[in-house]
């Protein structure tokens, strides 16, 4: 069991500064939990908390349920992989790897027994002898990785272990991490500022931005219905189109939406019920890129007639780039030889897939299911989707 709970917790610098703030966060045993967020969001801050290696400013880190607030590093019983893997360069693979266990004085044979088991696990019984110049990054960071399992922690902890490698040995690592945490059967913690590492690792992810968590949720339900606009553009890629503009009604049955006329998409009556609070309101639309669609199958979508400016063929999709009313947009579409800089083509969106995003300050309603909901509004995360018609 290695539960780790953070109630409340923040980190202030300087008696002033607050970089991580009211924290709430239970990762449950053997989950693989990712923190995901821009850089200086506060990340590494929460994940030293938990370490011990910084001090908690206020609120509780519990690890199996025991409060680790004044607990010592060494005492908590977790392992940290960092970004510059930190390895001793004067001593070998086998040495690096045992060091954590001699000073902890464990026997010769043990630490022999537990430094091969890792080396196994991560394919370096080979290099056991090498120095860490002669290695390359994806090993020094394999060793880094070998270092922490030897120790046989009960959660363990990476702040962007990967962010050193070149982009094939990131991807190849990132599938080894997942696969040995499988293997474990341990509870890890992960720090990254990439979105696609969080979304392929993480049981669930964290996205925080200033110090605030924004949402927590798993990656699928992240993409699908994130919470505000910031976690809809952090998530995804290419990232999601976003347009302001007006919920309005028209001839009492069709909703419209647009900006300056020149894009308009007609909704249903259908939605009418989940429309009706945001009637005449300035909101923003947001559409994902892959939400466009160049085929309308059932004959009733949204259309919206775009001059297409850039061609990227990515081989089965590919990303077509248009500017509405001196907006950027991005889609991606299933790839056409028909496809050219220059082309007219008509887009589909589906209204299902629309998310509406709306500022508010004070109270602040949305609707889910039909239900409305009034929520006291913090103000640093002022924005809150609102809806989505599905
Ligand atoms: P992340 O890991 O998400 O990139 P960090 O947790 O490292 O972010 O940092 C969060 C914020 O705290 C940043 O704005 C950073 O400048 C600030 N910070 C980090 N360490 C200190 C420190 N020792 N003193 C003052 N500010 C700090
Ligand atoms: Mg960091």
């Amino acid at each position: 069991m290695a539960e780790v709970e953070l109630k409340h917790v923040a980190k202030i610098y300087n008696g002033k500064i607050k970089v991580v703030d009211d924290v709430n966060l239970k990762i449950t045993d053997k989950e693989f939990v990712v923190l995901v967020g821009p850089s200086g969001c506060g990340k590494s801050t929460t994940l030293r908390m938990i370490a011990g290696l910084e001090e908690i400013s206020e609120g509780e880190i519990f690890i199996d349920g025991k409060l680790v607030n004044d607990v010592a590093p060494k005492d908590r019983d977790i392992a940290m992989v960092f970004q510059n893997y930190a390895l001793y360069p004067h001593m070998t693979v086998f040495e690096n790897m045992a060091f954590g266990l001699k000073i902890r004085k464990f026997s010769k044979s043990e630490i022999k027994q537990r430094v091969e088991e890792a080396s196994k696990i991560l394919g370096l019984d080979e290099l056991l002898n090498r120095k860490p110049k002669a290695l390359s990054g994806g090993q020094r960071q394999r060793v880094a990785l070998g270092r922490a399992i030897v120790r046989k922690p009960k959660v363990f902890l990476f702040d962007e272990p990967l962010s050193n490698l070149d982009a094939k040995l990131r991807v190849q690592m990132r599938t080894e991490i997942s696969k040995l945490h499988l293997k474990l059967e341990a509870t890890m913690i992960y720090v990254t500022h990439d979105q696609v590492e969080a979304m392929t690792m993480g049981d669930r992810i964290v996205v925080m931005k200033d110090g605030i968590i924004q949402q927590i949720d798993k990656p699928i339900d992240l993409y699908n219905n994130p919470q505000n606009k910031f976690v809809a553009s952090f998530i995804g890629s290419p990232a999601m189109n976003f347009i302001n503009g007006k919920i309005e009604r028209e001839k009492k049955i069709w909703y419209s939406y647009q900006i300056k006329n020149q894009l308009r998409i007609n909704l249903a009556k259908k939605y009418e019920s989940k429309l009706l609070a945001f009637m005449g309101k300035q909101v923003i639309l947001g559409i994902r890129p892959e939400n466009f669609l160049l085929k309308n199958a059932t004959n009733n979508l949204p259309k919206v007639t775009v001059e297409v400016e850039v061609v990227e063929p990515m081989g089965n999709d590919t990303f077509i780039y248009f500017n509405l009313d001196g907006i950027q947009f991005t889609a991606r579409v299933i790839s056409d030889d028909e496809l050219k800089p220059k082309s007219k083509i008509d887009l589909y969106v589906n209204p299902e897939k629309l998310h509406f995003f709306f500022w508010r300050f004070g109270k602040c309603c949305f609707i889910k299911n039909h239900i409305l909901i009034i929520l006291t509004l913090n103000l640093k995360v002022a924005e809150f989707k609102i809806i989505t018609l599905k």
